[in-house]
């Protein structure tokens, strides 16, 4: 028998990493020593108190039910207070408060509830890949809008042909930014909100990254843009944040529809967030934050340790103020495979070719943190003898 995948899964770019697993798997097999930093997965552990909170939970048996309920309102409550301590921004925990099975599943479905077939959807190029599956699985049309140097990785909204906003229905920002590590302004987001306003787009802002900031930077949220309530919603994860990737949880705040419209969907698809899981992130969200501190610290030493090395060996790369990437352009003569294909096969140093994150990634590699500093000293080391760098 054939069975055929469904024109939807058809139509999904193709999976342009598979070059380099192939490659990463036979390095490996012959005892080659990889310094992967590929992944945007953080390297250290949970913290205990979360992990306790989880315990107990999950040991009381009035957790174990389906959790049908939009999310306890105890965790409600607890992102309402969050966001109040951290961003100044009011939210009503009965109406614009939902939380996910992580921001990735909020992101993926959310096209669902508000795109209909051929509608378009402005996607940032490069991006997270889920803005675009998300689109296709709706049968949205993405359109691309291209993230350049030049306009500090924003999108530039005048570029954006009337047409094309006047039959879009959704757009997707992320600052501080995956893969670019750009971050922008609070006069960005009231550019973006009124761009919004004007032609009647949902404006979905990613903001996985907003507590991964250095050198005293404390990034924005979107809901804190005058009239951004009125036109979109905001993404976060704990996933980042509290180094709870495996744990599966996230939430979407802000515009009341665009949040009925998500959890309409959410509750024919799943079944809720395990409770347990529910306790582990107000404990999370409640708790002490000091530890937070250290880990900014470390991602800090390791950001200098990468980019003061890149540097001293004639790269020009910039210091990222926020998330976990180094975005580099790639040498003279190398396309985005090209390079990422020669590190690894020369150091042994796993990156992320930009163009698998968008045809305008084309021309960079990105590089994560979530590796020990011995590790990115280590690399460093290794690319002092790549030749192209002479
Ligand atoms: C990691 C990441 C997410 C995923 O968050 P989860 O809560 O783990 O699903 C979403 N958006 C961006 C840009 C990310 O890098």
């Amino acid at each position: 028998m054939i069975f055929e995948f469904s024109q939807r899964l058809k139509k999904l770019p193709p999976y342009l990493f598979a070059e380099i697993d192939r490659m990463k798997r036979e390095l490996r097999s012959r005892g080659k020593e990889l310094i992967d930093l590929g992944v945007g997965d953080p390297d250290q552990p949970t913290p205990p108190h979360i992990i306790e909170a989880l315990s107990r939970a999950a040991r009381d048996p009035s957790t174990h039910n389906y959790a049908l309920d939009f999310g306890m309102t105890e965790l409600r409550e607890a992102i309402a207070d969050w966001y109040r301590r951290r961003f100044g921004v009011e939210l009503d925990p009965a109406t614009e408060i939902l939380p996910l099975l992580g921001a990735k599943e909020g992101i993926a479905h959310l096209p669902l509830a508000f795109v209909n077939p051929g509608e378009v959807v402005l996607v940032p190029n490069p991006g997270y890949p889920v803005y675009l599956s998300g689109t296709i699985f709706a049968g949205g049309l993405p359109v691309s809008m291209g993230l350049l140097e030049k306009n500090g990785f924003l999108p530039d909204f005048s570029g954006i042909p009337e047409e094309t906003a006047d039959r879009t229905r959704l757009m997707f920002l992320n600052y501080p930014n995956n893969p670019t590590a750009a971050v922008c302004d609070p006069g960005f987001f009231e550019e973006a909100a009124s761009f919004a306003a004007q032609h009647q787009i949902i404006l979905c802002h990613d903001a996985a990254y907003t507590e991964l900031a250095y050198d005293g930077f404390s990034p924005s949220s979107f809901l804190q843009a005058p009239g951004a309530k009125e036109v979109g919603i905001e993404f976060h994860s704990l996933s980042k944040t509290y180094n709870m990737t495996g744990w599966r949880v996230g939430f979407a705040v802000g515009n009341e529809e665009v949040i009925r419209g998500l959890s309409k969907v959410k509750s024919n698809i799943d079944s809720g967030i395990f409770r347990a899981v529910q306790f582990a992130a107000i404990a999370a969200l409640k708790g002490p934050q000091d530890f937070r501190l250290e880990l900014l610290e470390t991602y800090r030493r390791r950001r200098d340790i990468l980019v003061d090395g890149l540097n001293s060996l004639g790269w020009k790369v910039a210091k990222p103020r926020a998330t976990f990437y180094v975005w580099c352009r790639t040498p003279e003569g190398y396309d985005s495979a090209s390079f990422a294909t020669l590190l690894l096969e020369e150091t042994g140093i796993v990156t992320t070719p930009g163009v698998g994150l968008g045809s305008y990634g084309e021309g960079y590699v990105r590089i994560s943190l979530t590796r020990p500093e011995e590790e990115l000293a280590e690399a460093v080391e290794r690319l002092k003898t790549l030749k192209i760098f002479r």
